[in-house]
């Protein structure tokens, strides 16, 4: 038999292509060496929004008592947390499975191998078979970033792989790389009581968001005691009996229980067969696809993580979607005008397009509007009155750049911005757009009035 496609990893990119395959008339094949849902699932995004949803109770319970509900202390029990996730985890595994039945989509378990344009072969247990297809996609993903002389040993020294299985409340932890995985396992054990340094090298913590949204973080991070030490990296870590001693490059030691390698991502390309075939790699060692997903090898294709274009799951599902497309005689290219991306700290992070920096540099003429969440009737009902939205525009053509939000369900509501900045609408348009009050959206309706200086509320 011969597939129109084998997709090599079912996460987010692999799984996605396949079922878009499948529903436009392709017989597609998956191969997957692990479960379904790939990081994402597993060891990425939903378990830690699903401790960060346990944290976030934990939080309503805690400030019970400011909106007159008197609940006594609460006791958490991590176990419980933990199964509580894996069960959400195990769930949503399943329901890909379940998709892949729906729709006929052939599953191998197995570690798969490109032999030749249009041959795979899978290893499963120390029996080899090769799958024949027009197609191959190629959605290995990435795995954690390590360096050697920060001793990850798996226990104390650990990544966010084990950071998510933990099954009691380290006492404290030093966070190595404080980007965005960094920062939500910060909150996560912050929140539970965990004692929390960070260590970045950049000059501040979320380096890549907008300077006045990672100051704030910042500023809030500080308030809630965490030990922040950014301009620094780690010269060794060592095992002591307590857990973890640290030596940084400026002669500080740091002492924990648990050290978490938070990074970056290394991606999974090795041993697929690449080099044989001479499938082009950039210099940070990615695959090289052009707007179509297609390598420099017809018939093989790459999306997600391994093309380090954004590694967020939505832009590998984005991606999975164009080259199904394009497998399935379509014409479909990718379109990065508008990738929303997410914090989830409390208050939550996001953002879309550009930064007001990016835009400066540029060369372009910019206004920024902003709005602080403590002027917005439903975020002070809520009791989340801390952030602010700021719409970053062209100061000539009123166009919505950019829009950077911290604040309640920041992760919701970048979607509205999202709209506006892929389709080119002004500040104007969405002020003159009516919100339905009291809702957190205002806040992007009173920052884009900002623009023009004209916001009823601040
Ligand atoms: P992956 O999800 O990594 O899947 C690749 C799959 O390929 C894996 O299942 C792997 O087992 C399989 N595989 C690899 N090699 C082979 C082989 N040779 N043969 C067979 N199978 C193979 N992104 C967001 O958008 N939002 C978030 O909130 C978010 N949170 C995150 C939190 C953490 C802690 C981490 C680590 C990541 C997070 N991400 C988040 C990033 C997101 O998980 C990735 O961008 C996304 O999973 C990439 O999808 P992918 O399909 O490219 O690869």
């Amino acid at each position: 038999m011969t597939y129109k496609a084998v997709v090599i990893g079912g996460g987010p990119g692999g799984y996605v292509a396949a079922i878009r395959i499948a529903q436009l008339g392709g017989k597609v094949a998956v191969v997957e060496k692990d479960k379904l849902g790939g990081t994402c699932l597993n060891r990425g995004c939903i378990p830690t929004k699903s401790l960060i949803a346990a944290v976030d109770k934990l939080k309503t319970v805690e400030e019970a008592a400011e909106f007159g509900i008197e609940v006594g202390k609460p006791v958490i029990d991590f176990g419980k947390v933990q199964a509580r996730k894996a069960d959400v985890v195990e769930k949503l595994v399943g329901g890909i499975n379940f998709l892949f039945k729906k729709n006929k989509v052939k599953l191998f378990n197995g570690t798969a191998k490109i032999k030749a344009p249009g041959v795979v072969e899978v290893e499963n247990n120390g029996e080899n078979q090769e799958l024949h297809c027009e197609n191959i996609v190629i959605a290995t993903g990435s795995s954690p970033a390590l360096i050697k002389s920060l001793g990850y040993n798996g226990t104390t020294v650990i990544t966010s792989d084990e950071a998510l299985q933990l099954t009691e409340v380290p006492k404290s932890m030093l966070i190595i790389g404080a980007g965005v995985i960094g920062c939500e396992f910060a909150h996560i054990y912050g929140s539970l009581g965990t004692e929390i340094t960070m260590v970045e090298a950049a000059p501040s913590i979320l380096a890549l968001q907008d300077k006045d949204i990672s100051r704030r973080m910042q500023t809030i991070f500080k308030k809630k005691k965490y030990s922040i030490k950014t301009n620094v990296t780690i010269k060794k870590i060592e095992e002591v009996e307590s857990g973890i001693q640290a030596e940084l490059e400026n002669g500080d030691i740091i002492n924990a229980e648990k050290a978490l390698i938070s990074i970056g991502r290394t991606l999974n390309i090795k041993n697929i067969g690449l080099e044989k075939l001479g499938v082009e790699l950039g210099q940070r060692g990615q695959i090289v696809v052009n707007d179509k997903m297609q390598t420099n090898i017809k018939g093989i294709y790459a999306i997600g993580d391994v093309v380090m274009k954004y590694q967020l799951a939505h832009v590998a599902s984005a991606q999975g979607i164009v080259v199904a497309e394009n497998i399935m005689g379509k014409q479909s290219t990718m379109d990065y005008s508008a990738v929303p991306s997410c914090v989830f700290t409390s208050p939550e992070i996001a953002s879309v397009g550009m930064t007001e920096q990016q835009v400066k540099d540029k060369g372009i003429p910019v206004t920024a509007g902003k709005f602080n969440f403590m002027a917005n009737g439903k975020a002070l009902s809520m009791g989340e009155g801390e952030g602010f939205v700021k719409v970053v525009t062209n100061s000539k053509t009123d166009v919505v750049l950019g829009v950077h939000i911290i604040g309640p369900h920041a992760s919701d509501l970048i979607a509205e911005a999202t709209l506006a900045v892929k389709n080119g609408l002004t500040a104007k348009n969405l002020a003159a757009t009516i919100h339905a009050h009291p809702t957190l959206a205002e806040a992007i309706m009173e920052a884009t009035e900002n623009v023009h200086g004209i916001s009823i509320h601040g």
